[in-house]
């Protein structure tokens, strides 16, 4: 399985990270090692000092397909979950800076904690209008709503499948609101889907 995940999705984060509103989605990937599962700690690594959490959904992929139509999608993910896009702000600004890519500031070990439960698409009374939020020792620091996604999940996928044939088990995380911020040693955080928490681990 691969994990894609989609940067600059949310406009006013767009705006807190100052950077551009895109055209089309930013993508990029993190490797199948940088998951945690199991509300597994997230071990604090030495190579940065500025680790952010972006709570973030994600789309689980359950059918195998490339060049999807966008009014297709829909039957391509059956399932929603949420995860942590953990990213070393300091290394990637670093390779901002120089225009290089990313990986080490987004797929190092540990770098995408993501639910044990995923909730099924058919539950959801309208997948535009999902709450999700971030509380760090109890206290709320990221809310998004789906509705406010520049680039729908439909959108995604077709986008995505033009360029990578999607296999089921492939994971998507969708971008992240306002609200992100650094993480550290013995923080707790808990991530929940409307009132239900689905994910919470603490940070070592
Ligand atoms: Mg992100």
């Amino acid at each position: 399985m691969r994990i894609f995940a989609i940067g600059r999705n949310y406009v006013e984060h767009i705006q807190e990270l100052n950077n551009e509103r895109p055209d089309e989605p930013v993508i990029f990937t993190k490797p199948d090692t940088a998951l945690l599962r199991n509300n597994e700690p997230f071990y604090y690594p030495d190579f940065s000092n500025d680790i952010h959490h972006e709570v973030e959904l994600v789309l689980r992929i359950c059918k195998e397909g490339k060049n999807i139509q966008e009014k297709f999608a829909n039957r391509y993910y059956d399932s929603i979950g949420i995860g942590i896009d953990f990213t070393a702000r300091d290394l990637q600004n670093k390779a901002k800076e120089k225009g290089l890519p990313w990986d080490i500031a987004k797929g190092f070990n540990g770098s995408a904690p993501i639910s044990d439960k995923f909730i099924p698409v058919s539950s959801f009374k309208n997948v535009s209008d999902v709450n999700f939020r971030l509380t760090v020792d109890g206290q709320l620091k990221q809310q998004g709503n789906t509705g406010l996604m520049i680039f729908s999940f439909d959108y995604i996928v077709s986008y995505l499948s033009k360029f990578f044939t999607l296999r089921t088990g492939d994971l998507i995380f969708t971008g992240t609101p306002k609200g992100v911020g650094p993480v550290k040693p013995g923080n707790v955080l808990a991530a929940f889907i409307e009132d239900e928490k689905l994910l919470e681990f603490e940070v070592k």
